[in-house]
């Protein structure tokens, strides 16, 4: 039992320029691979042992430092690999596109705001769209592993998709150039994907 690393849909060198091989394989290999491994060691003879990583993350106990790392650190990771496509040139739904235009205006000024707010955002972290409780498109922040499922985080909702801003996702490539890395990460989302989620989570 336990939790697997999910294979990635692509080779690691499959997203060069915009992120190198060698960044792609430590991230998944080395760093995936630590959240998963020490998320099943901190639940394995556990009453968590067969729960959802949902529903880990939902009933956590905060002070419960290590699983909370590694817990959002695995789901965290899982959400972000999945999201990625080479050479992805794909575009929002319709009906997602309708979404950024009520929420933002333009899905160009979602795309502004998204990536000020991921290159601002200081220390290690992540940056969501999220469906807030009230059924609409936001852009959050969370720090370390924290993800907007766990119960006090500080604005929660459904995950659409995250960026991660913590060093170890860009510095072998970008060094201090954490913008740049953004904005490339940015062109490589699936969107065809996150348009599905989308859909999934209205429909709920
Ligand atoms: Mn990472």
């Amino acid at each position: 039992m336990g939790f697997k690393l999910p294979e990635l849909n692509f080779s690691y060198d499959a997203l060069e320029p915009s992120i190198d091989a060698r960044t792609m394989e430590i991230h998944h290999s080395k760093h995936h691979n630590g959240y998963t491994n020490n998320l099943n060691n901190a639940i394995q003879g556990t009453s968590l042992d067969s729960s959802t990583i949902e529903s880990i993350l939902v009933d956590l106990d905060m002070d419960n430092k290590g699983l909370r790392n590694n817990a959002g650190g695995y789901y965290n990771h899982n959400l972000f690999f999945e999201n990625l496509a080479p050479k992805s040139d794909l575009k929002p739904s319709d009906t997602l596109n309708i979404a950024f235009q009520r929420d933002f205006g333009t899905f160009e000024s979602f795309k502004q705001k998204f990536i000020s707010t991921a290159s601002n955002h200081i220390g290690s972290g992540w940056t969501w769209l999220i469906l807030n409780k009230d059924g609409k498109l936001e852009i959050i922040q969370t720090n370390n592993q924290d993800n907007p499922l766990m119960k006090d985080a500080l604005i929660k909702g459904k995950p659409l998709l995250n960026i991660d801003t913590w060093e170890h996702a860009y510095y072998l490539q970008y060094q201090n150039r954490k913008l740049d890395y953004i904005r490339k990460v940015f062109e490589l989302l699936n969107w065809d994907l996150i348009s599905k989620k989308y859909d999934a989570l209205i429909l709920k």
